[in-house]
């Protein structure tokens, strides 16, 4: 799904005190936050707007990751000269991000890609949790229920071609305050996406002391995390089998839904267990036919890929297979380089151990392997 990115930040930030853009928050301007994000996010195209003087210098800092163009008189002039500096086709998506809202996650922008495999647009938004009231000369005039406003924020997103055709559509001069009220006047659904509270924006100078703080808050939150995970599958007929990612050649395979291999699947388990994701049951169910022999790596994969949605990382994993035969060690260091690359982790992390039961039990008398997996996780 081809993507693009518009960040406006044209503003002269006369209620911050100055440029809030170029301010520094956590060590770095505020721009640069959404810039970077959306650099590593995969977006085809990252147009930033910046007030007109501040062109030239922008575009030397940020290179060619990016394209800066001018802001106009106002939000939606900004907004207008950003979608013209896009090349793309009308039915790209469009993100539209006010750079006042640095603490963007690359989970914000994949919640809103994911709404529009299904809807024509997307924002990020909180639901209200205050009482509303409606005020007049100071005193309560009215109280609105609550339970279906919410609390706009972006990004916002849409497919190119509609939200031209509504910036067309908008009569000139009318004041928004989004890009939403735009596509909403020509028609367009916008779908809500549960957006949240680090993508406060920045108003007010009291409001960076705030962002520092959530910034700070990510940290100490960080946790150690240990998830456990088991598997067996039974020996069938074949020649080869595969664990920890590995073929190896056997006189016998194990017999599963998927390939079968128990060190993926039990690893799997465990990464899930750590971060309280459920099982690989519950990820890929066996009574889904596209995971009929299935390479396991990609259940791997997904888990590993949920932790660094959340903002984990995986610190160790220790898989000990449980088997008389095959001979695990002529394959270990194989399996250890396997890990460690569907990980994303350094090979002294990775662990991989074999033990036999000594001839006792299913896995003694052959009838299956076992494996089980520790990992500890930070998160
Ligand atoms: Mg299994």
């Amino acid at each position: 799904m081809t993507f693009h990115a518009i960040i406006v930040a044209g503003g002269s930030g006369s209620r911050s005190g100055g440029k809030k853009q170029w301010m520094r928050l956590g060590g770095k301007p505020v721009l640069d936050w959404s810039v970077d994000v959306f650099v590593a996010s995969g977006a085809a195209q990252v147009v930033v707007v910046v007030p007109v003087d501040d062109v030239v210098q922008a575009q030397e800092t940020y290179g060619e990751r990016v394209l800066v163009v001018a802001g106009g008189s106002d939000r939606s002039a900004s907004v207008v000269n950003g979608l013209r500096a896009v090349t793309g086709d009308d039915g790209d998506i469009v993100l539209i991000h006010d750079a006042a809202r640095p603490l963007l996650k690359i989970h914000h922008i994949k919640g809103l890609l994911t709404a529009l495999e299904t809807r024509p647009a997307a924002i990020l938004a909180l639901p209200l949790t205050d009482s509303i009231k409606k005020g007049r000369d100071g005193v309560i005039e009215d109280a609105p229920p609550r339970e279906h406003l919410w609390r706009a924020q972006t990004p916002q997103a849409f497919r190119l071609g509609d939200i031209l055709r509504a910036y067309a559509a908008w009569p000139a001069g009318k004041p928004a305050t989004d890009d939403a009220m735009i596509a909403g006047h020509i028609g367009i659904d916008v779908a809500l996406v549960e957006g949240d509270m680090s993508l406060h924006k920045l108003t007010y100078p009291t409001d960076f002391a705030l962002l520092e703080a959530l910034m700070a808050g990510d940290k100490p939150m960080k946790q150690t995390r240990i998830g456990s995970g088991f598997d067996a599958h039974r020996w069938g007929d074949g020649d080869s089998v595969w664990l920890c990612g590995v073929e190896i050649a056997h006189n016998k395979t194990l017999i599963g839904h998927s390939d079968a291999d128990a060190g993926l699947h039990a690893l799997t388990d465990a990464l899930l267990g750590a971060a309280g994701l459920g099982d690989i049951g519950d990820h890929f169910p066996p009574t889904d036919p596209q995971w009929r022999g299935a390479s396991s790596d990609r259940f791997l994969r997904h888990a590993v890929d949920l932790i660094a949605e959340r903002g984990g990382e995986i610190v160790n994993v220790d898989v000990t297979l449980i088997c008389e035969r095959p001979k695990i060690k002529p394959h270990r260091e194989a399996m250890r380089v396997r890990l460690a690359g569907i990980l994303g982790i350094t090979l002294d992390r990775v662990s991989v151990k074999a033990t036999t039961t000594e001839g006792m039990g299913f896995t003694g008398r052959e009838e299956g392997l076992a494996a089980q997996a520790v990992c500890s996780i930070l998160i």
